[in-house]
């Protein structure tokens, strides 16, 4: 039966690299939905799209050759081709991503380009692991397996800062920020019915896998 597995969950709790080991463990695909808004987000940039010009980056969204390699063992993502892993980790990018991803003509487009690579996930390897934010409540809803990651504020701030060298308090505004824009669109920190709760503030990256894998197995 096909494997779907659907992990949402603010930033800082492993969300996505777990969900990638995960993937691995299980030798299925992996897709991360953060790195499509992201895509977008660097793609408006660099042609000059004001992110906040709706009409504009919806249009530019639906036109986007964008590629999501799935292999867990090394996920990409391309814009035109172009290899863009590191350029859509950049401080100007993240700045910008939830005024695109708050674009519901945008959501519409993703959530139409996510089903499509869950689906070609399931055909190929027998299963995707997506990670996002709306992937339990909007994308697979009908997931067989569907998770919210959580973990306290404090160990979110620590892992972020710690992933991005800078300081805690630096981070701290950023990510509350980020938080706030992105929970108009979903409500990501609660989980919505049918959902499992994994809490990783207490737990290290392995047995944050093995927490997953054991939800997996139920
Ligand atoms: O997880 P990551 O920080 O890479 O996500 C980047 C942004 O993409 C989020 O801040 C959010 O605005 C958007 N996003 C979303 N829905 C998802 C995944 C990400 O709106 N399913």
């Amino acid at each position: 039966k096909p494997l779907v597995i659907a992990v949402d969950g603010p930033s800082g709790t492993g969300k996505s690299s777990v969900s990638k080991a995960v993937a691995r463990a299980l030798s299925v695909s992996f897709l991360d939905t953060g790195a499509m808004y992201r895509a977008l987000a660097w793609s408006c940039l660099n042609d000059g799209i004001d992110p906040s010009d709706t009409a504009r980056v919806a249009e530019h969204c639906r036109t986007l050759d964008l590629a999501m390699g799935t292999d867990p063992r090394s996920p990409t993502v391309s814009v035109s081709g172009r290899r863009i892993d590191r350029e859509i980790r950049s401080e100007e990018v993240t700045a910008v991503v939830s005024a695109v991803a708050t674009n519901l003509d945008v959501r519409a487009d993703m959530l139409r380009r996510q089903r499509e690579l869950i689906a070609e996930g399931v055909a190929l390897k027998g299963g995707t692991v997506a990670e996002g934010r709306d992937i339990t409540t909007v994308v697979a809803p009908d997931a067989p397996v569907r998770i919210l990651m959580t973990a306290s504020e404090e160990a979110r701030m620590a892992r972020r800062s710690k992933q991005l060298k800078v300081a805690v308090e630096q981070t701290r505004s950023q990510i509350i920020d980020r938080d706030r824009a992105d929970s108009t669109v979903s409500q990501f920190t609660t989980a919505a019915d049918g959902v499992v709760t994994v809490d990783t503030s207490h737990l290290n990256f392995e047995q944050s896998v093995q927490a997953v894998l054991r939800v997996v197995k139920e």
